[in-house]
């Protein structure tokens, strides 16, 4: 299933749930705006590359848009458009001030040397710099880009229009960024599985776990469960996954990855396995920390784990979905289980507003406040509805962002 049609199904049952009216659904569902540009960069054997661009701003009733930038060969305008959504609902549920945005290009980084990408990088800025902005459209890293990336970003934005950090965030600390963005998923992801399995009376000891995925996210997600005592059996990443039924040794796997190339390919004190050996695993949680549509109908009726955290974006289709929530398999859906990243973005764009450094102790304390309040609040929607955690997420997100709507005036 495209990844659009997928987000676009989610809404529907929820706005339906709330009965919202055909107008008022198209309104909020059709992006504000759709920028697809033209990129020529010359790489590095002089050869001139064509690439194509996009940033897609779905909604800015609750304030400026914000979203990451993807570099992946899978990018085009239906997945962007997909995920500009999932970022207005994201910031909706948790309340952040902010609307939905997302952008990428269609290159495998890895294919790219670091000067092509630097080139790359800025080329698009320039094409994009005139719709994003503090105040406008604020970037952040998401798969194939990082802080490297955004320090460009910044740096090319601030020869058009003067210094201002606050243009984007999951910036280097050094460049005005945030102690502890780069773990905020992960850990968001951490904080999360805690109060799920809390609320089901299970502790984290009891906890057997599977992960797909150990880049940003899963990596860190990996770190938080290990130090708080999960038994994590099994991670994998695009090279393949790796099980071990009494516990992996979570930081010898990340200092290996590190020393890899951030691969965990010829990792072996573990069995090797495939990644669909991994979301197929008998354990208790799984974490899909990857790609997106990894469980679908062709693989649903082989999950076994009665726990879902969607660290990664739209891991699982809408079909499939429907087929767990019969089977009483909790999901905890992305919006709300990867919105750790955002929230420490909120925190960076804040402190750059104000010129204020906060330190890492009260970053981690702000998050753990943010995504307890936003799960209890999702928590109560669905026992109060008798609906699954996505439902009441969108429940929620959808009435924030309505709400916005209708005070801002439609004339
Ligand atoms: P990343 O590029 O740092 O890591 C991606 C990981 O997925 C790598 O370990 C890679 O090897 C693995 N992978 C790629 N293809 C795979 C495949 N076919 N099978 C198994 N593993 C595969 O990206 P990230 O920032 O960790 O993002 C992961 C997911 O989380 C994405 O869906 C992203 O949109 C979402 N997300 C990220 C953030 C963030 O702050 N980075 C925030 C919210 C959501």
């Amino acid at each position: 299933m495209k990844a659009y049609e997928a987000v676009r199904l989610y809404f529907d049952h929820a706005a339906e749930r709330l009965g919202l009216d055909h107008s008022m659904q198209q309104l909020l569902l059709v992006p504000k705006r759709e920028v697809q540009v033209q990129i020529p960069v010359e790489m590095d054997d002089g050869t001139l590359k064509t690439l194509i661009g996009f940033r897609v701003q779905h909604d800015d009733s609750r304030g400026p848009m914000k979203g990451g930038l993807r570099y992946h060969p899978e990018v085009d305008l239906d997945e962007v458009r997909a995920l500009a959504t999932l970022m207005t609902w994201k910031t909706a549920v948790v309340d952040l001030p902010y609307g939905g945005a997302k952008g990428g290009i269609g290159i495998d980084p890895r294919h790219h040397s670091v000067k092509e990408l630097e080139r790359i990088t800025r080329k698009f800025t320039d094409q994009i710099h005139d719709v994003i902005g503090p105040d406008r459209d604020i970037p952040a890293p998401d798969m194939g880009t990082s802080s490297r990336e955004m320090a460009w970003i910044r740096n090319q934005w601030e020869k058009y229009h003067g210094f201002n950090p606050a243009v984007i965030t999951g910036k280097p600390v050094e460049h005005y960024g945030i102690e502890g963005r780069e773990e905020a998923t992960g850990r968001g992801v951490g904080i999360l599985a805690y109060k799920l399995i809390g609320h089901l009376g299970r502790k984290p000891t009891q906890t057997s776990v599977a992960l797909q995925g150990f880049g940003n996210v899963g990596s860190h997600a990996a770190k938080f469960l290990h130090e708080s005592e999960y038994k994590i059996v099994a991670v994998g990443d695009h090279t393949g996954a790796y099980f071990r039924r009494d516990g992996l040794d979570i930081p010898q796997m990340l200092k290996y990855s590190l020393g890899n190339k951030g691969m965990l390919q010829g990792y072996r004190e573990a069995e090797h396995i495939t990644n669909q050996e991994l979301l197929e695993l008998d354990v208790d949680l799984l974490i899909p920390a990857a790609l997106g549509g990894v469980i679908t109908k062709a693989n649903v009726e082989r999950i076994r784990a009665p726990l879902i955290i969607e660290a990664a974006n739209a891991p699982v289709d809408p079909d499939a979905d429907e087929i767990l929530a019969a089977r009483g398999v909790r999901v905890l859906p992305d919006i709300l289980a990867n919105a750790g990243g955002v929230t420490v973005s909120y925190f960076e764009w804040v402190q750059n507003l104000q010129y204020y450094k906060w330190g890492l102790n009260r970053v981690r304390q702000e998050l753990d406040h943010v995504l307890t309040r936003a799960f209890d609040a999702v928590w109560h929607q669905a026992t109060a509805e008798k609906c699954s955690l996505r439902t009441a997420a969108y429940m929620i997100a959808i009435k924030r962002v309505k709400a916005a709507t209708e005070l801002a005036g439609m004339g």
